[in-house]
């Protein structure tokens, strides 16, 4: 496929966020101009991460303290994609969570009802505030055989000076203490992530493209979901790397911006 025909089938960009639209929160090369001229070309712009440590309203503060938000655009994350699940598979149904405070209230506002003494069910988020009480008290409701979920698979998170460990290091530590590996992971590239998504886009999958840096989530969930896969390499994917992949984009480009000259 080529960048312009593209542009041409697209209607919806699910825009993976680190490492393609932005790096370490500097906006890779001229990528608020670019994202402006896509919408000005009538796409419509989602915002689609793993990352499961900020709300969807943090998300739009970051976006727009960096400039790249712009009217329309919706932000939709791991622990959107696991509270939809929950509501769907788990109706009514109490939950651990080990998210940031401010995650788990916005489970709360989405109608998960959280409890700390005998849940139904656990979620494994990204808490970037986790505490050794908090693993061993989550630790002994997964012995307790409680379902388990997991809102993403990513083992690490980029990071500097190194990058830090994120949700899928968890779950190793998890199965390690008790035995036990997530009964659903919701993120990037399950579909679990896609069944919430489509409802909220009205259109079809030939028309919707995931742009992002990393070959085994963003092209694995493109491909697995019917999407036009879009890698970019200005994040962690090197040409040599996305050659040897059995994970296969639709169309590689350097970055984003690649775009704007077409548009
Ligand atoms: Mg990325």
């Amino acid at each position: 496929m080529t960048a312009s025909e593209l542009l041409e089938k697209t209607k919806v960009f699910l825009l993976d966020m680190d490492g393609t639209l932005y790096v370490d929160d500097a906006p890779i090369g001229r990528m608020k101009e670019t994202l402006a001229a896509l919408r000005r070309a009538g796409k419509k712009l989602v915002y689609c991460t793993n990352n499961s440590s900020k709300t969807p309203e943090e998300y739009v503060r970051k976006l727009e303290k960096i400039g790249l938000w712009g009217d329309g655009d919706m932000v939709y994350t791991s622990a959107i994609a696991a509270a939809e699940y929950l509501k769907r598979h788990h109706a009514g149904k109490s939950a651990y969570i080990l998210a940031t405070d401010e995650v788990r209230a916005d489970f709360a506002a989405r109608g998960i009802p959280l409890d700390e003494e005998n849940p139904d069910v656990c979620l494994l988020a990204y808490d970037t505030t986790l505490t050794f009480p908090k693993m061993k008290k989550f630790n002994e409701f997964l012995a307790a055989g409680k379902f388990y979920a997991a809102t993403h698979p990513d083992a690490v998170c980029p990071a500097l000076p190194v990058s830090a460990p994120d949700v899928g290091s968890f779950i190793e530590l998890f199965r390690v203490s008790s035995g036990r590996v997530p009964d659903v992971i919701c993120g990037k590239p399950y579909s679990v992530m896609v069944e919430a998504l489509g409802g909220l886009l009205g259109v079809g999958k030939e028309e919707i493209a995931m742009v992002g840096d990393r070959l085994h989530t963003d092209i694995r969930f493109a491909n697995l979901n019917g999407f036009c896969g879009v890698l970019v390499l200005s994040g962690e994917t090197t040409a040599e790397a996305a050659a040897s992949s059995a994970d296969r984009p639709d169309l590689i480009l350097q970055s984003l911006n690649d775009l704007a000259s077409l548009l």
